[in-house]
């Protein structure tokens, strides 16, 4: 399953280490997925440093330290009594206290959550920053919901979670179904079970009870930047380029206003239902109302505005442009769409979701000499500034949005230039992938060997 990049034949540490995941993790594709993908690039690394196999720290990665699943009960308008299943999947503090989102969504299951933790594993390396990785969730499926109910939902949800955090021990954020005003509810009930105003255990905090400034915005800017950089390094920039997004959820909505802040022209972007193109650049305002505001259906987009084109369950990809930026969820760019991303001519390619390149994609864009950011690195900013929120709470201060954005902009750069410098470093310069991955991994294992076992 190894991609052809490692044609040369992989360190026999690192084809076991896949071997017993398969084995001990039978139904969790996305799971084998993700670590595939990292594992892929770690053979130089292992063939370097000995310790690295001596010390089993690849079987000792992919294991979590500790994984919780928990009963949501919770009762809706009508009266009638749900059961949700709750997951928090603590995977590796080598760094730092357990960092990473909560999902709420129908798709997500136990090999979803830990796919999402090991990942976050190296992303959060990559920041530079004292966190380490973990993420959780629940199947529960926000869509259609009341705000009473989604209220409800995230007390019960709580309720159990509340014993497994703290500030130094575990601090959860949002993902998709999860933002401003669940991340309240979660944080209100934190608060009265535990009766203590602890800020820094769940970060994406509303602004006048401990949130930072540039949080929302983070993870989209911090893409955006992310690929300026790199298409900057290769002598272009991101101004006049058409782009594309997928998605209409938060990062997307963000990815949009920086790559126009940016000079870029954003001719789509997309939801589960189908995308709009609107060739003289998506309007911002009226986006923001639908999907932030209304928490409507991107088709609303076209109603309301003459010159804009709704594809009923439609490929975004199918969209000619310079810039895409997959900012939906995984797997959502398959190989078939990288082909035709690359026969209309894509310079770059850079991941807002969390994998939502699918390998034989990844494979295709990088034959085809596309730049390729992976999530790790270039989505790497909204956990970064939940580290500067965590600053922010303390210190008991609260930054102006210039001061954060100017954080955030050092930080993406900080993660571009870390996996550069690996890259070159292990003789792929511009493999952003190999980059992103032994970048995140020697810093987890160095922390590692450090701590013993
Ligand atoms: N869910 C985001 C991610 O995938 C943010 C996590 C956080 O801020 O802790 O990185």
């Amino acid at each position: 399953p190894f991609s052809d990049g490692a044609r040369s034949g992989h360190h026999p540490g690192v084809r076991s280490a896949y071997e017993h995941v398969v084995r001990r993790n039978p139904d969790e594709p996305e799971f084998q997925q993700a670590v595939l993908e990292v594992l892929d690039s770690l053979s130089p690394a292992l063939s370097r440093h000995s310790e690295y196999a001596d010390q089993r720290i690849l079987e000792r990665l992919c294991e979590p330290e500790r994984q919780v699943i928990f009963r949501v009960p919770w009762r809706d308008d009508q009266g009638n009594v749900h059961v949700n299943r709750g997951f928090r999947v603590e995977f590796n503090s080598a760094l730092g206290p357990y960092k990473g989102g909560l999902r709420f969504h129908p798709s997500v299951n136990l090999g979803v959550i830990k796919f999402l933790g090991f990942e976050q594993i190296f992303k959060n390396a990559l920041t530079g920053m004292s966190i380490g990785g973990g993420k959780g969730g629940s199947d529960f499926d926000p869509k259609g919901r009341s705000d009473n109910e989604i209220e409800r939902f995230c007390q019960s949800f709580m309720t159990e979670l509340h014993r497994h955090l703290g500030e130094h021990t575990d601090v959860p954020a949002g993902d998709i179904g999860v933002g401003g005003r669940e991340i309240g509810y979660l944080f209100g009930q934190y608060r009265r079970l535990a009766n203590r105003w602890e800020a820094g255990v769940i970060t994406g905090k509303g602004l006048e009870w401990g949130g930072s400034r540039v949080r929302t915005e983070a993870t989209g800017y911090g893409n955006v930047l992310f690929t300026q950089r790199m298409l900057e390094r290769s002598g272009r920039s991101l101004d006049g380029r058409r782009v594309v997004v997928s998605g209409s959820g938060n990062v997307a909505i963000y990815s949009v206003e920086k790559a126009q802040q940016l000079g870029a022209t954003v001719v789509a972007c997309s939801d589960s239902g189908g995308y709009v193109v609107d060739e003289k650049g998506i309007d911002l305002d009226l986006l923001k109302q639908i999907k932030e505001v209304e928490r409507a259906r991107i088709s609303e987009y076209a109603e309301r505005r003459g010159d804009a084109r709704y594809v009923e369950g439609g490929n975004v990809w199918d969209v000619p442009c310079d810039v895409a930026l997959p900012s939906a969820t995984q797997n959502e760019l398959d190989a078939a769409s990288a082909r035709t991303l690359v026969r209309n001519g894509v310079l770059a390619v850079a991941e807002g979701a969390n994998m939502p390149t699918t390998p034989e994609a990844v494979q295709v864009l990088r034959e085809a000499g596309v730049l390729f950011a992976p999530g790790k690195a270039a989505n790497a900013g909204g956990v970064a500034t939940s580290v500067l929120e965590m600053r922010q709470n303390a210190r008991r201060t609260s930054w102006s949005f210039e001061h954060a954005e100017a954080e955030l902009a050092e930080v993406m750069t900080g993660i571009h230039d870390r996996c550069e410098e690996a890259a070159e470093r292990y003789g792929a310069p511009g493999d952003y992938v190999l980059g992103a991955n032994v970048a995140g991994f020697e810093r987890v294992a160095g922390a590692m060997l450090a701590q013993g076992l």
